[in-house]
């Protein structure tokens, strides 16, 4: 099955797609419409520095927002964009900070490494040694986007699907352990917890192809009971 993209702005309202071939596509993770108004549900960086167009996943107002608006939308596939944070220097926003708090993790420590230039390589390495501080700051932030999209889907009849990069910070998905860990503590994506409410992956392998989905990942992706699209340039194709 082909299905062409089509991305929903906020700013036009979220009119239903013209026919059935073509999916809306929703970016997530930004929308400088509503921070027009609600300012203070920006992300913030590590160094205290507000974003104009990122939205935290803890905003509630932000949430009601999408789901308000998605409530008119007629279409039985919706591509959720970017459903992810930018990298690991976002958000250490108020609200974040006090999840991070909750879970007794060590802030000072975490800005300390997400402000150097490798940050990615000393977090991984601090994550696969056992890094409690890593394991809890990364799984708290997984769970704000996570409880997020969970109530974002419980307004949504349509199935939802979600983009995933074909690489993350220069880690291919052809290297599928790790993939999946920079996934996690770069962007706060883990997968596990998001098949409990997303229908499928939608991976954005370029255009050319940078090279072809590999079996074993096309398996794990299906294990997780995601189904499995790949896109290239705005059209969606059933893997
Ligand atoms: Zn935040």
């Amino acid at each position: 099955m082909i299905r062409k993209v089509y991305y929903i702005k906020s700013e036009e309202g979220f009119t239903s797609p013209p026919t059935r071939d073509v999916i809306p596509a929703l970016v997530i993770n930004s929308d400088k419409y509503f921070l027009s108004t609600y300012r203070s549900e920006c992300m913030i960086k590590f160094d205290g520095q507000p974003s104009n167009i990122f939205v935290c996943f803890t905003s509630k107002s932000y949430l009601h927002y999408l789901k308000d608006r998605l409530r008119g939308l007629d279409t039985d596939m919706l591509l959720l964009d970017y459903l992810r944070y930018p990298n690991a220097r976002w958000c250490f926003c108020k609200r974040c900070k006090q999840v991070f708090k909750y879970y007794d993790v060590d802030l000072e420590k975490v800005v300390d490494l997400v402000s150097k230039e490798d940050y990615m390589v000393e977090l991984h390495y601090r994550f696969l040694r056992g890094d409690e501080d890593i394991f809890l700051w990364s799984r708290a932030r997984a769970l704000s986007l996570f409880n997020f999209v969970k109530e974002l889907a419980s307004s949504v009849s349509s199935s939802l699907l979600m983009t995933l990069p074909y690489k993350v910070q220069g880690i291919s998905m052809s290297s599928f352990k790790f993939w999946l860990d920079y996934l996690l503590i770069d962007y706060g994506v883990n997968l596990d917890l998001l098949s409990s409410v997303l229908d499928g992956v939608v991976i954005a392998i370029g255009y050319p192809p940078l090279q072809p989905l590999s079996q074993k990942v096309f398996i794990c992706l299906k294990s997780y009971g995601f189904s499995v699209w790949i896109l290239k340039g705005n059209v969606i194709n059933s893997a």
